[in-house]
């Protein structure tokens, strides 16, 4: 038998040496988990591609890849009520107040992408507008800029909704899309005509109850367009431990969600490997149907293996992992490892200089193990560890 058969690569963390922006959240064995099995999307099963495993190895959270439509998730993670918890409580826990930030600051280079989608999709000036996830109000204020002026926005974090209503005069209501009170408030100024997200979706618990009550704020004829990361761009070790990103998105499986709830694809003309952009128009029926037979779990899988290097893993060597905005090396050894990082660390500055974020560090080892749950294996050396920012 193919030793491939028999193993599996992997590696261990043994530190974090440079986090950037992210920071780390332990999930222990405490924390209440909830599986799933079956894609959102397409409602096809979903392929073990790769488990993380707590050094007592009793806990371990695999993650999935849709064996037809290719969108990676969870197959185990913590249940709703944790992840708004975690939401509420640790994530954007931001003290700075409101009149430090400057307007300049708050410049959202995505405002194009919808500024075009509006005229492509002949929205008329007094077409009314929602922005799910409005952030700091970019978004919007560059559509009021351009005569859309009947726009409101929707966003979770109370300081990021204050800085849009007060620096950039948003109309903008502050709470949980999916929330009741948000719900009803929606439902009374609905329909809406055009309704936008932008890279909300990925983080979303339930991405198929979010869609149907979008859908359920329009009228036949309606559009909608979303934004997410691309999972062919997005970089393996986001897919694999940055936790807000509970799923990464294929072109095949966001058309498939918003087709399901009644949506035609009507432009996906703006997507590009980094980031997918579907707007979608809103028709009598749902359409959904998969056609594709190509092997979207082998795919996914030369992916993360590739851009690991794991065909190189040999077990007890140490390796660094270094990666930026979009790229992800693995480098052996310490001593060829200085010469390497240094010219990577120039060139990869210079080619993403306009993020200016720092390079992610870990160091892992090496680790060969019998194949039992998942191709992949990525152990902890005590609890599992995942990256929010
Ligand atoms: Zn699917």
């Amino acid at each position: 038998m193919d030793t491939k058969d028999l193993w599996s690569p992997g590696f261990k963390l043994v530190s974090f040496d440079q986090l950037g922006k992210w920071k780390p959240i332990t999930i222990d064995p405490n924390i209440p988990l909830e599986r799933s099995s079956v894609c959102f999307a397409c409602g096809s099963a979903l392929e073990k591609i790769a488990a993380l495993v707590n050094n007592k190895k009793d806990l371990s959270l695999s993650l999935g890849c849709c064996t037809m439509c290719g969108i990676v998730t969870y197959i185990d993670r913590p249940n709703q009520k944790w992840l708004t918890d975690f939401y509420t409580h640790t994530w954007d826990n931001v003290t700075q107040p409101i009149e430090n930030i400057a307007i300049k600051e708050l410049k959202k280079p995505r405002a194009s992408h919808f500024s075009h989608i509006a005229k492509s999709i002949g929205l008329k000036a007094s077409d009314s507008i929602l922005d799910i996830g409005s952030g700091y109000g970019g978004t919007l204020a560059a559509l009021a800029e351009l005569g859309y002026k009947n726009g409101i926005g929707l966003e979770n974090s109370s300081h990021r909704a204050a800085i849009a209503t007060d620096k950039r005069n948003i109309n903008v209501l502050q709470g949980n899309f999916e929330g009741e009170i948000t719900q009803r408030e929606l439902h009374q100024r609905k329909p809406f005509d055009f309704i936008l997200s932008a890279h909300v979706l990925e983080h979303i618990y339930n991405p198929n109850e979010f869609i149907s009550k979008v859908a359920d704020l329009q009228d036949v004829g309606g559009h909608i367009a979303i934004a997410v990361p691309n999972f062919t761009g997005e970089h393996a070790i986001n897919i694999l431990l940055f936790f807000p990103h509970l799923h990464s998105f294929t072109l095949t499986g966001l058309s498939c969600l918003i087709q399901k709830h009644g949506y035609t694809v009507v432009d996906v003309s703006r997507s590009t490997a980094n980031e997918l952009v579907v707007v979608g128009k809103k028709t009598k029926r749902a359409t959904s149907k998969i056609t594709h037979q190509e092997n979207k779990v082998g795919k996914a899988l030369q992916k993360i293996t590739l851009e690991l290097e794991l065909q190189n893993i040999k077990p007890g060597k140490p390796y660094t992992i270094q990666w930026h905005t979009q790229h992800t090396k693995l480098k052996h050894g310490v001593r060829s490892m200085l010469a390497t990082i240094r010219k990577q660390v120039s060139s990869l500055i210079h080619k993403h200089s306009i993020h200016r974020e720092p390079i992610h560090k870990l160091t892992v080892e090496g680790l060969l193990i019998r194949k039992t749950s998942a191709p992949i294996e990525i152990q902890f050396s005590d609890n599992i560890i995942l990256f929010y920012k």
